[in-house]
């Protein structure tokens, strides 16, 4: 079993509960995501659990060959850096889209996205898909 930070957890719960949820800034506005207890912005600790609007732009992706056992189920994904509305990038899995369209994918970007939560080994992450 991990054992995680409290607020790493609390991250987790709210994804359980459906929720995409970040670290707001009460000194100075910015945002955290994923989150972390200080502010790299202005070195704040006082941050709040806000609920992110779950979109952004793919800026980047790579596609990743998974070498462990979750190979069995996922193999191949489209790894990409996601940058959000509110401001953070972040890394994580493309969702839905054909592994061998690489580079209609590379044409689109910066594409437009939302995220969505996926179910992980007894986890729930987050995730994203292309707006249509
Ligand atoms: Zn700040």
């Amino acid at each position: 079993m991990v054992k995680m930070q409290p607020y790493v957890k609390m991250w987790y719960d709210y994804l359980e509960e459906g929720k995409i949820m970040g670290l707001k800034c009460k000194k100075c506005g910015a945002y955290e995501f994923p989150p972390v207890p200080v502010c790299n912005s202005c070195s704040g600790t006082d941050l709040e659990w806000v609920e992110m609007k779950g979109t952004g732009k793919l800026i980047s992706f790579s596609i990743m060959q998974l070498m462990d056992k979750v190979q069995v189920k996922y193999g191949r994904r489209y790894i990409g850096q996601v940058q959000l509305t509110e401001g953070p990038a972040f890394t994580a899995t493309l969702e839905d889209f054909d592994l061998n369209k690489r580079e209609e994918l590379y044409d689109r970007l910066p594409a437009d996205v939302n995220l969505g939560i996926m179910q992980f080994d007894g986890f729930k992450f987050v995730s994203f898909k292309l707006k249509d």
